[in-house]
């Protein structure tokens, strides 16, 4: 837990110079904890040391881990950042208050019927496959203006903005490349008139290139809570 914390403050540090380098402030810049496959111990102590938004990628995980938690559900956002099958949209629906993965229309759709009408529209960012791998989700860059503007038109639903996964890169102009695509495509979309301001860019090994191009949310896991153990 003190690793933990320490990881946060350092988190926290290089958001802060890489935004002063950028020129922009600091506070323009949201950090989301990704606490996949991390308990919800865990997640408490970041909440402890200041941390409010975290980020989920399964769905039955995450919905326990929301349960433990549910004391502090006033004062944390859960954003849900994984694959998201049809079949399992409800519970997310239902549970969380953003959805980054939002690959598809029909995704969006459901989440959108399924959304209860006693709680504030639901976040989303559509996911688009900037680097154009046939195994990476998200749209294609010329498919997304068709979807985002028939995301932005559906009810229980605001489209905030653009998520996307690029392929690792080992320097920082070539990190910067993926990223500044998604945001020059982020800005046509403003200019076409979709009230958008999220891009959900850059994350552990990266987040100073996607601050530099202009992240508003970087999603951060192993930087904060360690090295992810899949063996369970
Ligand atoms: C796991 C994950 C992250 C965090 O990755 P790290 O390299 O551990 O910081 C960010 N975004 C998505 C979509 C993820 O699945």
């Amino acid at each position: 837990m003190p690793d933990l914390v320490h990881n946060f403050h350092a988190v926290l540090e290089r958001i802060a110079l890489a935004a002063q380098l950028a020129g922009r402030d600091p506070r323009s810049v949201a950090l989301l904890a990704v606490s996949k496959t991390f308990p919800a111990e865990d997640v408490r102590a970041a909440h402890a040391a200041g941390q409010r938004m975290f980020g989920e990628n399964y769905v039955q995980e995450s919905l326990t881990k929301i349960e433990a938690l549910a004391d502090l559900r006033a004062s944390l956002e859960w954003h849900f950042i994984g694959p998201l099958q049809s079949n399992k949209t409800r519970p997310v629906a239902e549970n969380f208050d953003w959805v980054h993965s939002v690959d598809r229309l029909k995704i969006a759709q459901r989440l959108a019927e399924q959304r209860p009408a006693h709680l504030p529209p639901l976040n989303v960012c559509l996911q688009v496959n900037v680097s154009g791998e046939a195994s990476k989700a998200g749209v294609t860059p010329a498919e997304a203006a068709e979807a985002a503007h028939a995301i932005a038109a559906l009810p229980q639903l605001r489209l905030r903005g653009l998520m996307s996964i690029p392929e690792p890169a080992e320097t920082i102009e070539a990190q910067r490349a993926p990223h500044r695509q998604l945001r020059e495509l982020f800005e046509r979309l403003r200019a076409d008139g979709l009230e958008l301001d999220t891009l959900s860019i850059g994350m552990s090994g990266d987040l100073e290139a996607a601050v530099l191009e202009g992240a508003t949310i970087v999603r951060v896991g192993t930087a904060i809570f360690g090295a992810r153990d899949y063996s369970h």
